[in-house]
C-alpha cells in the first residue's frame, strides 16, 4: 500500500463515514507525481477538491509528517481535467512553486465587460510568447480571476511543451531563503532564468522588502532579455504599490498594465452557470439570480456557496430551490450586508429612478411613485433585518399590514412582469456591490 492511500485510511479513523464516503474514499494518490516533498492528490470534481482544501489539506500533511518524518505540501488536482488535456509532466516541480490548476483555462473563464480588456491582453500573450507585452501586469481586487487568467497563459503554454514557472511572490522569497541558507544560490538562479515563461501572482508582497527586490530584478532583466515572457499579477496598479524600487515599478509599467473590475450581474450569472455546469449541480435560473446577487464581487465566493449547498442537500437529503437556498446563505448574506441601512437603499432606487428620497418616503399615489415606492420597499424587506412595522413607519404607511399588502403586491409582480423582475434583480445587484 501507497504511503497516500495509508494516510486517507488514517484519515478515515478521524471523519464521519458519510464524510469519509462522500469526499475522503473520492481521492486517489499519484504515486508517480508525488515526490518526498509534494504529495499530489486527485479529486473527481471541484465539489470534493474544495471540501478537502477547506477541512482536510492540513490534516493531510500532518499526517505525512508523521508517517515519513520530513514536511510535504499536498496538492490536489481534478483528475478529468488531467486526464482529459494531458498536461505534460513539468519537468522541475519542486518545493518553492506550485502546480498549475488544470481547471483555470480559458474555456472556464466567462468574459464581460469587466473583465475584457485583461483576458484579451493574456489570450493574446498565450498566443505569441514574449513577442506582444512583455511583461503583461494584471491588477485587480481579491476573486476576481487574475490567478484564474494568469494561470489560463500558463497551461497553454505548458501544453506546448514549455517550462512554466507559476509561483507566488511569498514561493519566491522562501525558496530564496532556502537557497541562501543552503548556499546553494546558482541553483536558484538557474532554475528561475532558464524558464521559458514566468508567473508571478500577488507582486504587491514585494512591498518594502529590499532583499527580494534585488534578486526579482535581476531574474526579470535576464528572462525579458531573453525574451522569455513573464506575467505578474498585483492588487493594484503597479505605481500605486509603496515599497517598489523605482526600477521595478518602472518595468512593471513597460509592457502592458491590465485591470480588472468587479463583474456586473450578467457576467456573475455566466460564471455561476459555468461552475454550476463544471461540478454538475442544477439550479434553477431563479437560484442563479439570487446567488449573483448576494455575492458581491468576489467570484471566489461562488464555488464556497455551490459547495455548502451541494454538501447541505446531500448531507440533509433536500432538493435545492430557492427557499433552500436562502437559508443555506442567511449568515453570509447577513454578514455581507450588515451595514446596509433602508436609507442607503433608498438613495439607490432613488438615483436609478430619478425621484427624490423624500418623494419616494411620502404618501404620493403618481404611478411612477408607487413603482419606485414599490422597489425601495422589496429590496429593504430583502436586504436588511428591518421589521414589517419599521418599513410602515420609514415608507410613511399605516401599519405593518400595509406593508404585508405591497410584499403581496410585489411578489405577485415579480412572478408576472418580467421587466419589473429584471429591474428588482439588478437594483439588487447594484445595491449590493456598492455597500
Ligand atoms: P484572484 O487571483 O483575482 O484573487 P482567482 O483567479 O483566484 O482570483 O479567482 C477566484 C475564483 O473565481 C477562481 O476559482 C476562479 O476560477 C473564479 N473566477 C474568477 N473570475 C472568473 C471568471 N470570469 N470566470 C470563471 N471563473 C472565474
Ligand atoms: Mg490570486
Amino acid at each position: 500500500m501507497s504511503i497516500g492511500q495509508e494516510v486517507l485510511l488514517l484519515l478515515k479513523e478521524e471523519v464521519t463515514e458519510v464524510e469519509y464516503n462522500r469526499y475522503i474514499k473520492q481521492l486517489t494518490y499519484d504515486i508517480k507525481k508525488s515526490t518526498s516533498d509534494l504529495a499530489v492528490f486527485y479529486a473527481p470534481n471541484t465539489l470534493v477538491s474544495n471540501w478537502i482544501k477547506s477541512k482536510y489539506t492540513q490534516k493531510i500533511a500532518h499526517l505525512f509528517e508523521v508517517k515519513n518524518g520530513s514536511k510535504v505540501t499536498v496538492s490536489i488536482s481534478l483528475k478529468d481535467q488531467l486526464d482529459k488535456r494531458k498536461i505534460k509532466k513539468v519537468t522541475e516541480q519542486k518545493a518553492g512553486q506550485s502546480l498549475l490548476n488544470p481547471s483555470h483555462i480559458f474555456d472556464n473563464f466567462m468574459v464581460g465587460g469587466s473583465n475584457q480588456f485583461a483576458y484579451a491582453a493574456v489570450k493574446s500573450v498565450s498566443e505569441k510568447a514574449g513577442e506582444l507585452y512583455n511583461p503583461l501586469f494584471i491588477y485587480g481586487g481579491v476573486g476576481l480571476g487574475k490567478t484564474h487568467l494568469m494561470q489560463a497563459a500558463g497551461n497553454v503554454f505548458q501544453n506546448q511543451g514549455k517550462v512554466v514557472i507559476y509561483t507566488t511572490v511569498e514561493q519566491f522569497l522562501n525558496d530564496f531563503i532556502r537557497h541562501v541558507r543552503n548556499k546553494t544560490m546558482e541553483r536558484f538562479q538557474e532554475k528561475y532564468r532558464k524558464c521559458d515563461v514566468l508567473l508571478i501572482d500577488d507582486i504587491q508582497f514585494l512591498s518594502n522588502k529590499e532583499g527580494i527586490q534585488e534578486e526579482f530584478f535581476h531574474t526579470f532583466e535576464a528572462l525579458k532579455g531573453a525574451g522569455k515572457q513573464i506575467i505578474l499579477t498585483a492588487d493594484k496598479h503597479p505605481k500605486k504599490i509603496g515599497g517598489l524600487e523605482k526600477r521595478l515599478q518602472s518595468r512593471f509599467e513597460h509592457g502592458l498594465v491590465a485591470d480588472i473590475q468587479p463583474p456586473e450581474l450578467e457576467t456573475k450569472i455566466a460564471i455561476i452557470e459555468n461552475k454550476c455546469e463544471i461540478n454538475k449541480v442544477t439550479l434553477t435560473k431563479d437560484i442563479i439570480n439570487y446567488i449573483a446577487t448576494v455575492i458581491e464581487s468576489n467570484v471566489r465566493e461562488i464555488e464556497g456557496i455551490l459547495s455548502k449547498l451541494h454538501a447541505y442537500s446531500q448531507l440533509m437529503h433536500i432538493d435545492i430551490d430557492l427557499q433552500f437556498t436562502k437559508n443555506v446563505l442567511k449568515d453570509q448574506v447577513q454578514e455581507n450586508r450588515a451595514n446596509l441601512t433602508m436609507d442607503i437603499i433608498t438613495k439607490s432606487v432613488s438615483k436609478d429612478l430619478n425621484i427624490k428620497p423624500s418623494e419616494i418616503r411620502s404618501k404620493g399615489r403618481s404611478k411612477n411613485l408607487v413603482y419606485a415606492r414599490r422597489i425601495a420597499i422589496y429590496i429593504c424587506r430583502e436586504l436588511t433585518q428591518n421589521t414589517m412595522p419599521q418599513l410602515a413607519q420609514y415608507f410613511g404607511m399605516k401599519d405593518h399590514t400595509a406593508i404585508s399588502h405591497t410584499l403581496k403586491k410585489i411578489n405577485e409582480l415579480i412572478e408576472n412582469d418580467e421587466d419589473f423582475k429584471v429591474k428588482i434583480d439588478e437594483l439588487t445587484n447594484k445595491i449590493t456591490s456598492n455597500s
